[in-house]
């Protein structure tokens, strides 16, 4: 697959705990203008990579939420891969900070030295973090409610610049730094000294857009401010809400639970994921959560998600 979005997800795996025939353990790839960023790692993970045809090797963010092996135990597959393949760019893991000891445990014990830098980035506190930034977008960490330390991750877009209109371009060809003040608000002084007001010759930029990825956390109320007005959020609905007992028993949501997280949150659309192997069909979890929040749609694997 390719993707070619500015702002996109593809889901490589949306099972949770135990894998099916048709489904796989949790892990996604961000796209943001050409960076590749996976979240989760799940078991199987690199193959989901290949079967879906990601540019795997533009990956150099890898984002885990938590320490339970439905998320990370593909890991060092994809390392071992990126070793092999003759990898030499840096690769950045941001996690739990036991994540680096079971990494370089593992790497120790098969004697294996990998061929490129890995750059391990823990998550150790319970605030909203800036973990990662580009000119593009930046990305924050914040607490989930698990049964481990478990974190959220939120991509967001930078603010862009003002738009200048082409007709005022073609007509006063200014320089490339009249250009850059125009895009940062300033005016446009003619040679004559007349003044053009800066909103006569822009538009406005598009709206940041942000992605939310909450997954695996109990229903909390505490979680919603650090997604507020996010444009899409992923958030697990591991059952229905006939086990709504059961999902708060293991720190897990429902998909009604789901829906009204996007509800108080004031996101756009709702993606739901990390469903039982229980589930054996997925409608009666959209129906519930539809109630609550229309825009809401069941995650399919291999499938890119466009954030608008
Ligand atoms: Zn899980």
């Amino acid at each position: 697959m390719e993707t070619t979005s500015n702002f996109s997800i593809t889901i490589l795996g949306n099972s949770a705990a135990i894998p099916t025939k048709n489904s796989h353990l949790s892990s996604q790839v961000v796209v943001n203008h050409n960076n590749y960023y996976l979240i989760d790692c799940g078991e199987g993970t690199q193959l989901q990579l290949i079967r879906y045809k990601i540019k795997y090797h533009k990956i150099d963010n890898i984002f885990i939420s938590h320490l339970h092996g439905d998320h990370f135990f593909g890991l060092i597959g994809l390392l071992s891969t990126y070793h092999l393949l003759g990898r030499e760019k840096p690769l950045n893991i941001y996690g739990p900070p036991a994540l680096k000891l079971l990494i370089e445990m593992q790497l120790k014990v098969v004697q294996t030295k990998l061929k490129y830098e890995l750059l391990f980035h823990e998550l150790d506190n319970d605030n909203y973090n800036p973990i990662f930034e580009n000119k593009d977008i930046s990305v924050y960490s914040f607490p989930l409610v698990h049964r481990v330390p478990t974190w959220g991750f939120k991509f967001e877009q930078k603010q862009k610049k003002l738009n200048i209109k082409k007709s005022f371009v073609e007509l006063f060809n200014p320089s490339i730094e009249e250009i850059l003040n125009i895009k940062n608000g300033e005016n446009f002084v003619c040679k004559d000294g007349a003044i053009i007001p800066n909103n006569e010759i822009t538009t406005p930029p598009q709206q940041p857009l942000s992605y939310a990825y909450c997954s695996d956390t109990r229903y909390d109320i505490s979680i919603m401010k650090y997604i507020i007005d996010v444009s899409v959020l992923y958030h697990e609905a591991t059952f229905d809400s006939s086990m709504q007992d059961k999902a708060h028993e293991k720190f897990h949501s429902t998909a009604r639970d789901a829906a009204n997280m996007a509800k108080n949150a004031n996101a756009t659309k709702l993606i739901l994921g990390h469903f039982s192997a229980r589930n054996k069909e997925l409608t009666s979890l959209l129906a519930e959560a539809c109630v609550i929040f229309e825009n809401t749609i069941i995650s399919e694997e291999g499938i890119e998600y466009l954030i608008s």
